[in-house]
């Protein structure tokens, strides 16, 4: 039998009367942090919370955990609700890093694997409901300082889309449609798919209106979702 692609959250399936067969997690819930690309096994014992990677990052996607967060103080992460990872070619963050915390093998896409993406409430999702992008939704990533042209070029593609149907996820992903693509629904509407190619680099949970995607961290696509 061929993989089918599921929906996130089998509850919200459910409720929405999205059908039998669809994305079903193995489970929803996971408590570790999003590292940066590249992040070893032992990576919590090997950072040495120098910041390295945190100054290199183009996209400004990395900062240190604070005492607030208690646990693995001063260790890097990502909050992909704030800003994803933008898969930049030749990783900086991995080539400042001195400690060995971030593998210096990871050269390319293929080699990273942060975690993987789910959508929570489909009943959100703009293009579920065939609704435009409203700019008071996007509004945080308008208004949110930029430093390079880069993050210029960002900024700007999202403004181009105000006003346009949704698929900012799929758009956006540094992936590509082996990681995240829309597709029809029984009922005739689109919704994002996440594939097996996602890295889980946090880019289509920032840059959602609705904020209905997650990323579970240090997990495979293989362990969130199962055929239903
Ligand atoms: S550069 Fe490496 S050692 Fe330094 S904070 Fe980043 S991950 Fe940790
Ligand atoms: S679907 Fe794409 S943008 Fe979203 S986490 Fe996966 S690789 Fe990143
Ligand atoms: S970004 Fe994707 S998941 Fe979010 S509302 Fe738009 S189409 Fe839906």
């Amino acid at each position: 039998m061929n993989r089918r692609n599921f929906i996130a959250f089998t509850v919200v399936a459910a409720g929405v009367g999205y059908g039998a067969g669809k994305l079903l997690p193995k489970t929803n819930s996971h408590e570790l942090y999003l590292r940066p690309p590249g992040a070893v096994k032992n990576f919590e014992a090997l950072c040495i919370k120098c910041g390295q990677c945190v100054q290199v990052c183009p996209y400004h996607s990395i900062n240190l955990l604070d005492i607030t967060q208690g646990y693995s103080n001063g260790t890097s992460y990502i909050s992909p609700n704030d800003r994803g990872c933008y898969l930049c070619d030749l990783f900086p963050c991995v080539l400042a890093c001195p400690s060995g915390a971030l593998d210096h093998h990871t050269t390319c896409i293929s080699d990273v694997l942060m975690g993987i993406a789910v959508l929570g409430d489909v009943n959100s999702c703009l293009a579920y409901k065939n609704e435009n992008i409203n700019q008071n939704g996007v509004l945080k990533m308008l208004e949110r300082k930029t430093y390079n042209e880069r993050e210029e070029a960002l900024k700007e593609t999202i403004k181009q889309r105000v006003d346009n149907e949704c698929d900012l996820c799929v758009r956006l992903c540094p992936v590509g449609d082996g990681a995240i693509a829309m597709r029809r629904t029984k009922d005739g509407a689109n919704l994002p798919d996440i594939k097996e190619k996602c890295v889980g680099c946090g880019v289509c949970a920032e840059v959602c209106p609705a904020q209905i995607i997650s990323i579970i961290p240090n997990k495979k696509y293989n362990e969130i979702y199962k055929e239903g």
